[in-house]
């Protein structure tokens, strides 16, 4: 006699998303395991007297999607701080700073206001931000990071730790704009501490599970966010399989208390160590092989040069780490590619580019050949429309050979879809991928749900753990109010009805 299921969806279009795809009515679950996937009937057989029993009245259920690339720790701070990416005016971030101030945190932030979408586009001032306090400190970060604006408490409290060249001046008195290095001493002083970071996390977690994401690999850096993941676990708090990455200045540290990519628990494990070669498009500092479309002999510039890449991937690849690499212009995409093909094996190894937006023809191949992950952020086609950010960066040529996920699925290429959190929604990514503007690099929805189920598995080392709806995966999956299948134009619309992790409903939209 068989055991019964803890727990039984059932009166679903199950798709496995393996390889064929193929479909079932109902999926049984014991000890956070899928141990059936069945006729209705079948796993019917599996319900005992305790069988918690979920009619999904028809709806479509699939593996719990993996986002390949995210940075929860900042998920959560658009989330508990002000958000001010909806903002349309420097008085609407006032606002929102202001609503926000009520609460009992010593510092006002709010993130990821974008003033070239706004009438009045310029930045948030010192004289905006005293509007919203004068007694606490306040500041509010620009959408990129790379700039920020600080009232005058904040300045104050700041000064010392910031270089002068990047603290914006007029007529000698600082008008609260800082960028750079101002911007990280900022960082600094306003990293989380452990109370607050558990706050993000959580919040982000929730936010993954409303968009029906059971795993990510999350981006780290010099922050408490492992320790807290790892706390989270152990208090049973952590309902999301979190791979961290690394950045490539903690190497030292992982090799000291002999982490190495995989290690770790049923939650949270070592994943490898990033670094970058180039910067964006947004900023011209993505790396090119021939000039910017709009600046005359601009081809962007390296942030970490390919000598230095070499040396770094040799080293990590030595010491037994998965490389994952920050590349965007074609010029960064070669260096990357030639800089891992150089490592014994760089397939088993399963380094990883990040982005990979403006590829050629021969670095598909190179993808194929070497077994390298191409880890792209599907949501990015929003850039690749007809005068979208690509075709006034790279002209109109250039644009339709971005983001060629058809090209490196059909030469054969690893591809795994995340999105940088830039926002986390695996469905508005499939979206984009089935409908991208360059009709030949359209993916079927079919192949772009594998990506980011599967294809992120994969880039995980978790291919055998997750990614499919099989028996002996982990129970991870997600149910959809309408089939992405029969709303092709519109999936980015279809919303989550169920998430599940580990055989737990964590979300139920119903
Ligand atoms: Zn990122």
């Amino acid at each position: 006699m068989t055991a019964s299921a803890d727990r039984i969806l059932t009166n679903a279009e199950v798709h496995t998303l393996a390889d064929p795809d193929e479909t079932a009515e109902a999926v049984a679950i014991r000890d956070g395991d899928v141990v059936r996937v069945d006729s209705a009937y079948e796993v019917g057989f599996l319900e005992g007297a305790e069988t918690d029993v979920v009619d999904l009245g028809g709806r479509v259920l699939l593996p719990g999607f993996v986002d390949a690339h995210t940075h929860l720790q900042m998920v959560g701070n658009y989330l508990v701080h002000a958000d001010l990416s909806a903002a349309d005016s420097p008085a609407d971030c006032v606002d929102l700073l202001a609503a926000n101030a009520a609460d009992d945190r010593e510092w006002i932030l709010g993130y990821g206001f974008d003033e070239s979408t706004w009438q009045e586009s310029r930045y948030l001032t010192r004289e905006d931000l005293d509007a919203v306090s004068e007694s606490r400190p306040v500041v509010a970060f620009r959408e990129d990071m790379h700039t920020a604006a600080a009232n005058g408490v904040a300045l104050d409290r700041l000064g010392e730790a910031m270089p002068p060249a990047d603290v914006k001046t007029e007529g000698g008195e600082p008008t609260g704009v800082l960028v750079e290095d101002a911007v990280d001493a900022v960082y600094e002083a306003v990293e989380p501490d452990e109370d607050e970071m558990r706050e993000l996390l959580l919040a982000a977690q929730r936010d993954a599970h409303r968009k029906g994401v059971t795993g990510v690999h999350d981006m780290v850096r010099r922050s408490r966010a492992p320790e807290v993941y790892r706390q989270l676990e152990l208090d049973g708090d952590l309902a999301l399989r979190v791979r961290l990455n690394y950045w490539s200045d903690h190497l030292d540290a992982l090799e000291e208390l002999g982490l190495r990519t995989n290690h770790g628990s049923e939650f949270v494990r070592t994943g490898g160590v990033k670094t970058f070669t180039d910067g964006s498009f947004g900023g011209r500092t993505a790396k090119l092989s021939e000039p910017y479309a709009d600046a005359d002999d601009e081809t962007g510039q390296w942030v970490v040069a390919p000598d230095e890449l070499e040396s770094f991937v040799q080293r990590a690849d030595d010491a037994g780490f998965q490389v994952t690499a920050h590349a965007i212009g074609d010029e960064a995409i070669d260096a990357v590619l030639s800089a891992y093909e150089d490592a014994d094996d760089p397939g088993a190894a399963r380094h990883r580019v990040e982005h990979v937006e403006l590829a050629t023809d021969e670095h598909v191949e190179r993808f194929a050949e070497s077994g390298v992950v191409a880890s792209v952020q599907p949501n990015f086609l929003k850039w690749a429309g007809e005068d979208g950010l690509y075709d006034e960066r790279l002209g109109t040529d250039r644009r339709r050979r971005t983001n060629r996920f058809r090209d490196l699925l059909d030469a054969g290429a690893r591809l795994a879809f995340g999105s940088d959190c830039m926002p986390m929604d695996p469905l508005l990514g499939v979206h984009h991928a089935v409908n991208a503007p360059a009709e030949a690099q359209r993916l079927s929805v079919t192949e772009a749900l594998r990506a980011y189920t599967l294809g992120a598995a994969y880039a995980g080392f978790d291919e055998d753990r997750m990614g499919t709806v099989e028996a002996g995966k982990v129970a991870d999956l997600v149910a959809l109010e309408r089939s992405p299948w029969e709303h092709e134009d519109a999936i980015e619309d279809v919303d989550v009805t169920l998430t599940v992790v580990d055989g737990e409903v964590v979300y139920d939209g119903r």
